[in-house]
């Protein structure tokens, strides 16, 4: 009898983000994936939030290797929190060596691992596992499909894909090898991205994208061009700097990660720019508009990026205006669209022509749609099937495609943040689930709950409202008149009117609590908060946070 297999997903099954699966054999095991996840309107003051890894602490010396898919941030993004906390070798492509490595040695972590570059096609033993890296198209370069050996059979992660038949580097999804491995073992289980599995049809092939910028760029040929994308997406930024060298135009990286990223790709040969095309920013207002391409961070409206920086005129070295075109090479990811058209708003209001992905075919998802899936399940034909990478109703749509096309219904698994899975001779089940919570980043402090969060929108949504006064206990009375302070809830003139009554409706309330016999602090305190939620409430219909004090005299 063999040892029993045993997959932990510790993020990115119920959200879209902060992506970790550990695959375990008789105590050893690797990760797959340590990433970020963005926080929503909800989580005011979050910086990022992480998979939550109390079960890695209690194992920190059993981690054989940390495998990266692919160096999008919701993959990649936490290793300098991983390797913070534990210490493994790292595996992936070159590019996604490369920008974890940055991550680290910003993170001041440089020496933290050994970074441990794969080609397509190898094979590395780690830990227990003989771990196969396959290529596989997505929406940043050299994104790999991890093959796991494992005693109990082959496992198959896809991390983020699409099939993409004409990629800009014609490295195409390893279909091929996929296809003989379920001849030969066979795929007892396959994990796979769901992120579209709500989507009809298929992604377009990122190389259509190119074609609309060749017609695009020369309607617009005496304009300064000013294009924004993910950092990441560097087959993106070839095809934006292909076309604008073609018409004689310089190519100028905007944006810290934007710089970084293609000054490590440009050094990896990931991207192909000649160096007599490439500009530093200071430059730019030295060219005329028609030899000029920026290429810039902030498609999403994010505030502190390049492009919102140019809407809000706040960008140091330039201004835009009625001689630019923006282009937005990118959809807003959902929750982002307020922040999206506010920013091409004000790019419009600026003068500038803005062209986004409403309008012409300037973007393409890097994840399969539903024929793309179809087909992907034909080719790897698992024996079990769990949906990964998604929130609940896609996780549940990729099930059901599975279902549809034959899939036994013990067979598809869907599993959520904190499941384990148990691979034995006999059987793929569901053995339990870990306590799963987020684990939030703000600053230098981390925590797992969110009660803290809870009050922040309430303070938010209402201010606060803080009252203090002491009281002498022995004596029954009130020694100092109530002082009242507010942040956030009414502004000055209003709050002079009510200050007074205020002061006069809780003096009220608290002498009649004393008069009845209440002696301990807390019994005044909530006479306070009472009476003051009360009043603020009648006469403003507001609901700020009420924090009252009491100081006993002795
Ligand atoms: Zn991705």
């Amino acid at each position: 009898m063999t040892s029993p297999v045993t997959v932990t997903f510790l993020g990115g099954l119920g959200e879209v983000g902060r992506n970790c699966t550990v695959i375990e054999y008789e105590g050893r095991l690797i990760v797959i994936d340590f990433g970020l996840m963005f926080p929503s309107a909800v989580m005011p003051g979050v910086d990022v939030i992480l998979p939550d890894d109390r079960y890695l602490q209690d194992r920190a010396d059993r981690i054989d290797g940390l495998i990266i898919t692919h160096a999008h941030e919701d993959h990649v993004g936490g290793v300098p929190y991983f390797f913070a906390r534990y210490e493994a070798p790292l595996y992936g492509s070159a590019l996604s060596m490369a920008i974890a490595d940055h991550k680290l040695s910003e993170a001041g972590l440089g020496h933290m691992t050994s970074l441990n570059p794969v080609a397509d096609g190898d094979t590395v033993k780690i830990g227990p596992f003989e771990v196969e890296f396959l290529p596989i198209t997505h929406s940043v370069p050299q994104s790999m499909c991890i093959v796991v050996h494992t005693p109990q059979g082959v496992v198959v992660h896809t991390g983020d894909f699409k099939v993409d038949d004409t990629p800009i580097d014609n490295r195409l999804t390893d279909l091929r090898r996929l296809g003989a491995l379920s001849e030969d073992p066979g795929i007892r289980l396959l994990l796979a991205d769901s992120t579209n599995a709500d989507s009809p049809g298929r992604s377009a092939s990122e190389s259509s994208i190119g074609e609309t910028f060749r017609r695009l760029f020369p309607e617009y040929h005496d304009k300064r061009i000013i294009a924004s994308c993910f950092a990441s997406h560097l087959h993106r930024v070839q095809q934006l700097a292909d076309v604008a060298i073609d018409q004689g135009r310089y190519v100028f990286p905007l944006g810290r990660s934007m710089v970084n990223n293609v000054r490590i790709a440009r050094e990896l040969g990931v991207l192909d720019i000649p160096e007599r095309w490439i500009r530093p920013i200071d430059e730019v207002d030295s060219h005329p508009p028609e030899k000029v391409c920026v290429v810039c961070t902030g498609s999403q409206g994010e505030p502190m990026a390049a492009l919102s920086l140019l809407a809000k005129g706040e960008q140091r070295t330039f201004g835009v205006g009625s001689d630019d075109m923006v282009l937005l090479t990118s959809s807003p990811i959902p929750g982002n669209e307020r922040a999206v058209y506010s920013m091409i708003d004000a790019l419009t209001r600026r003068g500038c022509e803005v062209v986004h992905s409403g309008m012409e075919h300037v973007h393409t998802s890097g994840h399969a749609k539903r024929d793309e899936l179809r087909t992907f399940h034909n080719v790897v034909s698992p024996e079990w099937f769990i949906p990964i990478e998604g929130e609940f109703r896609m996780l549940r749509r990729h099930a059901d495609l599975a279902l549809d096309q034959g899939m036994d219904p013990d067979r598809v698994i869907v599993a959520l943040d904190g499941d384990q899975i148990s691979l034995t001779d006999r059987s793929v089940t569901k053995k339990g689930s870990l306590p799963h919570q987020y684990r939030y980043v703000q600053g230098r402090v981390e925590s797992l709950d969110d009660i803290v969060l809870a009050d922040r929108m309430i303070l938010s949504k209402g201010g606060f409202v803080n009252i203090s006064l002491t009281v002498d206990p022995d004596k029954g009375r009130i020694v100092s008149r109530p002082a009242i302070s507010t942040r956030g809830w009414i502004t000055e003139p209003h709050f002079e009117e009510l200050e007074s009554d205020l002061e006069k409706a809780v003096t009220e309330a608290v002498t009649k609590a004393l008069d009845k016999g209440a002696v301990q602090l807390q019994q005044i305190e909530k006479v306070v908060r009472r009476t003051t939620g009360k009043f603020v409430a009648d006469r403003t219909g507001r609901r700020p946070a009420i924090l009252a004090q009491v100081h006993f005299t002795r």
